[in-house]
Order: structure tokens, then C-alpha cells, then sequence
């Protein structure tokens, strides 16, 4: 979150996640997920298939909740929220 020039990305329940539209693909956050998880738009065709669902995630992650695009996480609460696919993603 700290290498995110524009703060879009926020934090929910299990995962923390991209607001798109307010994304500028700038990729300074893909080196250092942690858990390897973040493609640049223009590249996720190099994702693993089980992530090919995720772009559609993040994206309903903030119609779902309400969040919109509130321009930038630090003016909103964090969620103890996550989208239904990712609430039912396997632990472990
Ligand atoms: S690619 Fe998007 S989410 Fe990642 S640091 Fe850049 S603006 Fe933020």
C-alpha cells in the first residue's frame, strides 16, 4: 500500500484490493506483493488461471460495498468485508 502513488489500494476482510479506476497501472506495487498476486493490466494473460477471476473481483470488491471511487483508501474506513469469491477461497 505504502508504494501506491495514488492510495487505491484498500483493505478488506482477507485481501486487499485495487480500486481500477483509480489504478494508473504505474506497477510500483507488483515487485513487492508479497504473495506475488498483482499483474499490471496489460499483462495478466500472464497470470496464473486460478487469478483470472480476480480482475473481475477487485473491480465488484467496490460496487459491493458501496465504495465506489472514493479517491484513495486513507479517506475511507477499512472493511472487514471481501467479495464472495474470495470470502470462500480456501485458508491455508
Ligand atoms: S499499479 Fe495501481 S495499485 Fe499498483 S501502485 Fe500503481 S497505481 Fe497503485
Amino acid at each position: 500500500m505504502a508504494e501506491c502513488p495514488v492510495d487505491c489500494i484498500y483493505i478488506g476482510g482477507r485481501m486487499l484490493y485495487i480500486q481500477p479506476d483509480e489504478c494508473i497501472d504505474c506497477g510500483a506495487c507488483e515487485p513487492v506483493c508479497p504473495v506475488e498476486a498483482i499483474y499490471q493490466e496489460d499483462f495478466l494473460d500472464l497470470a496464473p488461471p486460478e487469478f483470472a477471476s480476480f480482475e473481475a473481483v477487485n473491480a465488484e470488491f467496490f460496487d459491493r460495498t458501496g465504495l465506489g471511487s472514493p479517491g484513495g483508501a486513507s479517506r475511507v474506513e477499512e472493511l472487514d468485508e471481501d467479495h464472495p469469491l474470495v470470502a470462500a477461497w480456501p485458508t491455508g
